[in-house]
């Protein structure tokens, strides 16, 4: 049982840090097709997220709380948002969202376009 809570908090670390990236990458001025991209992006990965349990509670998160996909920093906002009520859920801390700053950095800052161009 403990193995398995390890194993959950191990894919469930590595999964937000690849959320919130995915965020922080997302054009600041956003398309109605890359916008389209995000909300569906987000809906699949709460259907598709391999911890069942967690999958469900997810996608009743996001039933209260839909995708914000209008900009960068509302689509990040929006992201840390609703980690803070998984956090509050499992009694976690909250994270200052003020804090997100350059936090989440994919290491391409070459490439300035954004993703989904
Ligand atoms: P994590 O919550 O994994 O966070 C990792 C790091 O992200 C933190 O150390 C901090 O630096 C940063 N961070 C924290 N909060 C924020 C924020 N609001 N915004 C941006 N960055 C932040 N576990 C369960 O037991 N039950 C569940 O139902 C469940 N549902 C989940 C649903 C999803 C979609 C995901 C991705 C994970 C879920 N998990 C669930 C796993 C859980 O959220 C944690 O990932 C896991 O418990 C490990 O927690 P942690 O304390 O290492 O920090």
């Amino acid at each position: 049982k403990l193995g398995n809570e390890t194993v959950k908090a191990e894919l469930g670390r590595a999964t937000w840090k690849y959320f919130h990236t995915v965020m922080a990458r997302f054009p600041e001025t956003p398309t109605d097709d890359q916008k389209e991209a995000l909300r569906s992006y987000i809906y699949l990965f709460a259907r598709l997220y391999p911890c069942g349990e967690c999958a469900e509670h997810f996608q009743q998160h996001l039933k209260k709380y839909p995708p914000q996909v209008s900009s960068r920093n509302a689509a990040s906002g929006w992201a840390c948002f609703i980690h803070n009520e998984v956090n509050a859920m499992l009694d976690k801390p909250e994270f200052d969202c003020a804090n997100l700053g350059d936090f989440y950095d994919c290491g391409c800052k070459e490439d300035e376009g954004g993703k989904g161009e």
